[in-house]
């Protein structure tokens, strides 16, 4: 016996007005024709457009690239299927015999498709606020974490960050040489620091400095 469906209202701080909604999203093919392999399709979409929305208006300075690949780190399947776990969603599946015999709720896939499942029910249910509301809510962890993570400061800032960690001066920048058209300049810049040194050049001062720091990271 599953326990009540109500429980798992309350853990996901959401209650269906079509309760069936949220059964079908947790019936997997293996158990009906009736299965949430529709709603995890919807789910899916919704899921990286919160999360696409997310990370444009909190990264103001990332990159399409860089705004691409935070949106993959929080959509990928590992990531839902540990959300999945956080909330029991396994208790709840509907399986077919053999999915049941061999450990299917405990699968990543499956939880995975039956949370984006989850997430396209909401949105039928009460539209996209209530679905956007659920995905934040749920995602409250990762993007604090994702929010702590370095790798989206830039080379300079990382660079002065890793030499107070480890109690040293900060860098010097030089410029060495500034050459080309004066509509078309090409600054040379030098930076050390750490005993180190690294030389880039790039089209403004700003950028050659950047990119000085990111090579002189690398050397560390
Ligand atoms: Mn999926």
């Amino acid at each position: 016996m599953n326990p009540p469906l109500s429980r798992l209202s309350a853990a996901l701080g959401y209650t269906f007005r079509q309760p069936e909604l949220l059964e079908e999203a947790l019936t997997h093919r293996s158990a009906s024709p009736h299965n949430n392999e529709r709603l995890e399709f919807l789910g899916d979409a919704l899921l990286n457009l919160i999360v696409a929305e997310y990370v444009f208006q909190h990264y103001p300075k990332a990159s399409e690239g860089e705004l691409s690949r935070l949106r993959s780190s929080l959509v990928k399947g590992e990531t839902l299927a540990e959300l999945a776990r956080g909330l029991r969603v396994g208790d709840w599946l509907r399986l077919g015999l053999g999915e049941l015999k061999s450990g299917g709720f405990r699968r990543e896939s499956i939880l995975s498709d039956a949370l984006e499942a989850i997430f396209g029910a909401v949105y039928l249910d009460s539209g996209l606020d209530a679905c956007r509301d659920l995905v934040l809510r749920l995602y409250r962890d990762c993007l604090t974490r994702l929010a702590d993570a370095s790798d989206l400061k830039d080379p300079k800032t990382r660079l002065q960050e890793c030499l107070q960690a480890r109690q040293q001066p900060l860098p010097i920048y030089n410029v060495l040489e500034i050459g080309g058209e004066p509509h078309a300049q090409s600054f040379t810049v030098e930076c050390t620091a750490a005993e180190l040194r690294a030389v880039a050049a790039g089209s403004s001062r700003r950028k050659a400095e950047q990119e000085a720091a990111r090579r002189l990271l690398e050397q560390m």
